[in-house]
């Protein structure tokens, strides 16, 4: 048998040997270093912003963002239900209340109508997640927080090099975050970024991360902080990642033009959108969405697909139905049955910077077999 393809691999083709190499010989390898500040420098420029924080995750980027807006308990952020639990656990572990919207069932990404009719005079704060490859509908977002004066955070986490109607991503929100986890666009391992361009909550993220230290006297607090650092050897890889990320967007879109080309013709699977007037799809994953008459037990797919050595792994799971949730009493009116239907039916294919011509050819002959056998069964 081929050797099995995983969903994920990240790639470093650049300087990154190089400038880690320069941290060991200096003996620069915390959060103070060269390459922190260029990073951070160096990103924000990319994405219009005046600020870039690093921080050590996408999700600690997260929980930093929201901090900074000095939003008062029980004020309410929404944010879709179709996304990672970073999202809704740092507004919960702000104090704030998270009130879930449901997702387009082309773009998989939040529904505007939605955010609409979720507000309230508590409202604060629009947490505006880009799912998978495309962003929102940045505009009618945009809009909606200017009418009710909300905020928006933008999580960009997927969307390194991506633009909405030629504007980055990752400079879109009041303050944005990105994540280089592995499986990232651009990956330091483990690490995030917040982009602002207010100084006032520039200071504020730069404070949290570093335990809001005083200035004077040292040890000194002025708030309850974190050590959420980025280190140097972070940064060094960040930095080298960044110079190379054009070429991993064209590779990202060989790899999903590819895919869409050859499974165009399968009945009962919808591919991601190649191009809508705001956008060209990146696939930071490729997903599929399976037609439930089609494919009664997509799980068994999925299976199929492991057994013939491709790596696929299911969509998010919405929050409204995440088990520690319920055990919290929390969104138990909530129903979002688009993001159910996604996490039900939806799975992605490897999509990760690795993957050779060969491999995605393999992964279109597989994928195509077990389709069809699936498919015949009923
Ligand atoms: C990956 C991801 C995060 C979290 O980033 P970590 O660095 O893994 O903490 C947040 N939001 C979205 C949409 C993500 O995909």
């Amino acid at each position: 048998m081929d050797q099995f393809i995983p969903v994920n691999t990240p790639i470093f083709i650049g300087n990154e040997k190089k400038y880690l190499n320069e941290c060991i010989d200096t003996g620069w390898v915390s959060c103070e270093g060269r390459f922190v500040s260029e990073f951070e420098n160096q990103l924000a420029a990319y994405c219009n912003r005046k600020h870039g924080i690093s921080v050590s995750s996408g999700t600690a980027a997260l929980e930093i963002a929201i901090k900074s807006l000095g939003l008062c308990e029980g004020d309410e952020i929404i944010v879709p239900s179709l996304t990672i639990i970073s999202c809704s656990n740092a507004i919960i572990k702000n104090g704030l209340v998270p009130v879930l919207v449901d997702s387009y069932e082309d773009t998989w990404n939040m529904s505007v109508e939605d955010i609409r009719a979720k507000i309230t005079p508590k409202t604060k704060a629009i947490m505006m997640v880009h799912l998978y490859g495309l962003p929102c509908l940045v505009d009618e977002i945009l809009n909606i927080a200017k009418e009710f004066n909300l905020k928006i955070i933008e999580d960009a986490a997927e969307m390194h090099g991506q633009t909405y109607r030629d504007q980055p991503c990752g400079g879109l929100g009041d303050i944005s975050i990105f994540s280089f986890y592995a499986n990232k666009h651009i990956t330091t391992g483990e690490g995030g970024m917040i982009l602002t361009n207010e100084d006032t909550i520039a200071d504020k993220c730069r404070s949290l991360r570093n335990h809001c230290f005083m200035s004077g006297r040292r040890f000194r607090h002025d708030d309850i902080g974190q050590n959420a650092r980025m280190t140097n050897l972070q940064a060094a890889v960040g930095l080298a990642q960044l110079e190379t990320l054009p070429q991993f967007v064209e590779r990202k879109r060989t790899m999903g033009n590819m895919y869409t080309k050859a499974f165009k013709d399968l009945k009962g699977v919808s591919l991601p959108i190649e191009q809508t007037d705001y956008a060209q799809n990146i696939y930071w994953a490729y997903g599929v969405v399976l037609d439930s008459e089609v494919f009664p037990e997509p799980e068994k797919v999925m299976k199929s697909l492991t057994d013939a050595g491709i790596g696929n792994r299911p969509f998010f799971w919405p929050l409204h139905k995440q088990p520690i949730y319920q055990d919290m009493g929390l969104f138990s009116r909530d129903s979002h049955p688009v993001a159910e239907k996604l996490a039900n039916y939806g799975f992605y294919l490897p999509s990760g910077l690795s993957l050779t011509k060969d491999q995605i050819n393999t992964v279109i002959e597989k994928f195509r077999d077990v389709i069809s056998k699936h498919s015949e069964n009923i």
